[in-house]
């Protein structure tokens, strides 16, 4: 069913029951904090188990009638006691690069309000990068590197392919896309195009790394942390408010007939650090002109929108505005429904945040409604071509 001559791109329908054609969400709550314990915070957040989380004893806005409590039900769940080893084993990532490898475009994307732990359980806690390299491999390692060390492990298992890995690291701030990898462009916007030809948006001129080595992949993401970091004023304010995202372009390629017919599939995982979630809120209640908001986060309000409008089966089929924010047309193939993606919600159990803690739950609950059809990204070929063109 492809085009020999032309090689064109085809994109076939595969059925995942596992991720039941939906984006898997999962919640993490993070412990309170040394703060929280020194001013005897009780935690509002409890786990009856099956995935649910109830949240109890918090008070609403103005609320009169006393104490309010609220049951959530997930995917998967993870207590305050949970590892970074138990993330990566039971959040469904390894099922995630493992569909990566096989050419689909997938996403992780951390959600939750400032100091809820996103960076923590992606990359570890914060200066993991800054004072030492970690040798060779700590507890405290995130998601992310464990990923690598997956992704390694996996491509290096399939002798029958030919594997080519690249990465990339990228930060959105203020709607302008900065490259973290590229000295020379560092803190220079990059422009977000579309490509007729792979039916994607991608970002001019980003700079791509070549990993052969595991080490290659961790040097990328020591060299955009840091970037992130150098480039900055205030530190908080700018993680608050920026968005990261780390993505792994991985090629495979195999041979399937004598005569040099190649198969090429072009999967790639984003890692994707959003900003804080209470940023939307303060937009909107400091009552800021479009403009100012557009400067602020507006990549996470249209990713709200996005995310209301593919949840509910009324809207799904009707105008989803990917393209009001570099976000969500960079996360377009993932939440249109051609990829597969991976949420984590980050709470905090603490009572001072109940609202926050609420708001994301909603959101999470929100976004497992989404339903998705991926498709592998797939090239038939005379001759054995790498395409560089994502
Ligand atoms: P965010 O990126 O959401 O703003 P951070 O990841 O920076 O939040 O986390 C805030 C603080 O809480 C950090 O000091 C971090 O190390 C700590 N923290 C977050 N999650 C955990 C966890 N699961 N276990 C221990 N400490 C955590
Ligand atoms: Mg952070």
């Amino acid at each position: 069913s492809f085009n020999e001559s032309t090689g064109s791109l085809n994109r076939s329908y595969n059925d995942i029951s596992e991720h039941e054609n939906g984006i898997y969400v999962i919640v993490r709550s993070r412990p309170l904090s040394t703060k929280e314990n020194r001013a005897s915070e009780p935690s509002i957040v409890s786990f009856p188990g099956n995935g649910r989380i109830l949240v109890e004893g918090f008070q609403t806005i103005g609320g009169s009638n006393g104490p309010k409590s609220k049951l959530f039900s997930f995917n998967v769940v993870f207590e305050p006691a949970s590892t970074q080893e138990d993330i990566f084993q039971y959040s469904g990532i390894k099922k995630l690069i493992e569909m990566a490898a096989e050419g689909f475009n997938t996403t992780c994307f951390c959600y939750g309000q400032t100091g809820s732990g996103k960076t923590h359980t992606l990359t570890g806690p914060p200066g993991m990068f800054f004072n030492k390299r970690i040798e060779p491999f700590s507890a405290d390692h995130g998601l992310v590197f464990r990923s690598f060390m997956y992704l390694f492990r996996l491509v290096q298992q399939r002798q029958d392919l030919h594997f080519v890995l690249k990465a990339s690291f990228l930060e959105i701030y203020n709607e302008k896309v900065i490259d973290l990898l590229n000295p020379g462009t560092v803190r220079k916007p990059l422009d977000v195009r579309w490509s007729r030809k792979a039916r994607n948006f991608y970002v001019d001129n980003l700079f791509m790394v070549d990993c052969e080595e595991l080490d290659d992949l961790q040097a990328v993401l020591e060299e955009g942390m840091k970037n992130r970091t150098v480039g900055s004023h205030n530190m908080n304010e700018c993680s608050s408010r920026s968005h990261t995202m780390l993505t792994v372009y991985i090629t495979s390629e195999q041979q399937i007939s004598e005569d040099g017919v190649f198969i090429t599939k072009q999967g790639k995982i984003n890692f994707v650090d959003l900003a804080g979630s209470e940023m939307t809120k303060k937009t909107m209640s400091e009552g800021k002109t479009l403009e100012e908001a557009n400067n602020i986060n507006k990549s996470l309000m249209v990713l709200g929108y996005c995310i209301a409008s593919l949840s509910d089966p009324k809207k799904r089929k009707g105008h989803i505005p990917y393209r009001d924010s570099k976000l969500t047309k960079l996360l377009s193939d993932s939440l249109a429904g051609t990829g597969v993606t991976l949420m984590i919600a980050c709470i905090s159990p603490a009572r001072s945040n109940a609202s926050e803690t609420i708001s994301t739950l909603r959101y999470a609950a929100r976004a497992k409604k989404i339903k998705t059809k991926p498709v592998i990204v797939m090239f038939h070929r005379r001759f054995k071509v790498f395409l560089d063109n994502y």
